[in-house]
């Protein structure tokens, strides 16, 4: 496929000359620092702005994830690598973004606030892709089709051969979030990185690596649009506080594997425990960090888990959703008390 990324990109951004920060125009080390108008007393570790490349975070994530640093770009959240690329791909009132309910709202949410068009071709009953409906839906100005893998709410996977028959038809940009990669038992696609110039995979630090409040997450995919997104991004979207403590964070990679084995283990402990209720009808198989769990009554449940003090997520109006209810794995005991509580209703 000849895949012509200049093409895709706004006309307003294709032209776009980036701001150049002081860190910009100089990045070798100096002796005195008289280029950027900060505070020369170093009363706290913050008074120099941080890198707006994340040189040293990129390296080291880079050996991680084993791809190169050129193909990683960090943002303020894996929300911002999707605010970004709407912004670089779509003209608002002109291209259009697809998606496939259920899922991850923020697709949705960030496109109309760029004025940007959602077409949504809804998953299969078991959650999979309608290849045929996503085929006949795209069209010349669809630029950005959005899938999920593991998908929010549904927590599958989405079957690898579907996403590569899309990905190789697909004339504009093929998202795949991977948010919950790391509690599935496949790799993920970083893989098709080196046939597919047309895909962008995202990955956060707030789920399997317990750094929700610390917002960052990542975009993969080759170097022409990583660069793309370091041009448009705000310079400093990453804190220096943000980049220090993630750096070290990420010496944690084998605890962060520990953590994984025992939310997989408690997923399927939960599970069981669940399906013994007379009440449940239904707990969707997860490769993810929740369980999607059909009630009888999730009005009632909901409420009377909250009179607990435990909150779900009550998915039940999102479509082929009816009745479900959102519910994270959480520690041993907590899912204990969980259960103890599900038990008692
Ligand atoms: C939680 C989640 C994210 C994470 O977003 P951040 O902005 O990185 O915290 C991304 N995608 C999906 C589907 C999620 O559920």
């Amino acid at each position: 496929m000849t895949f012509d990324i200049e093409a895709l990109l706004r006309p307003n951004i294709r032209h776009l000359k980036p701001y150049t920060s002081a860190r910009d125009e100089f990045q070798g080390k100096a002796h005195i620092y008289l280029d950027a108008n900060e505070n020369p007393f170093d009363d706290t570790p913050f008074h120099r702005y941080p890198d707006p490349h994340h040189q040293d975070l990129r390296q080291k994530i880079a050996s991680l994830i084993d791809l190169p640093p050129d193909h990683i770009f960090l943002g303020n959240g894996s929300d911002e690598a999707i605010d970004l690329l709407i912004r670089a791909f779509c003209t608002p009132g002109k291209h259009t973004v697809l998606t496939c309910p259920p899922t991850y709202g923020m697709y949705e949410v960030l496109a109309q606030t760029h004025g940007v068009d959602v077409q949504q071709v809804l998953l299969t009953p078991d959650f999979q892709l309608n290849e045929p409906a996503i085929r006949q839906a795209v069209r010349p100005s669809t630029r950005l089709i959005f899938l999920c893998s593991p998908n929010n709410p549904t927590g599958n996977l989405l079957s690898r051969p579907s996403i590569v028959r899309i990905l190789t038809a697909f004339q504009g940009i093929l998202v795949v979030d991977e948010a919950y990669i790391d509690f599935a038992d496949a790799p993920g696609l970083t893989d098709l990185l080196s046939t597919h110039p047309n895909l962008v995979i995202l990955r956060t630090f707030s789920k399997a690596w317990g750094l929700a409040g610390l917002r960052v997450g990542m975009a993969l995919a080759r170097p022409e649009i990583i660069s793309v997104l370091y041009r448009i991004k705000l310079p400093y979207n990453l804190s220096q506080a943000t980049q220090s403590y993630l750096y070290t964070a990420l010496d944690r990679h084998r605890e962060v594997q520990q953590h994984i084995s025992l939310i997989r283990t408690e997923r399927h402990r939960l599970s069981c425990a669940l399906s013994s209720l007379p009440f449940v009808r239904q707990i969707h198989p997860s490769d993810a960090n929740f369980l999607l769990v059909r009630f009888s009554d999730p009005q009632h449940t909901y409420r009377y888990l909250l009179s607990c003090g435990i909150v779900v997520r009550d998915r039940s109006r999102q479509p082929l959703c009816q009745g479900c209810l959102r519910i994270t794995v959480g520690t041993p005991a907590e899912n204990d008390q969980l259960i103890q509580a599900l038990s008692d209703l």
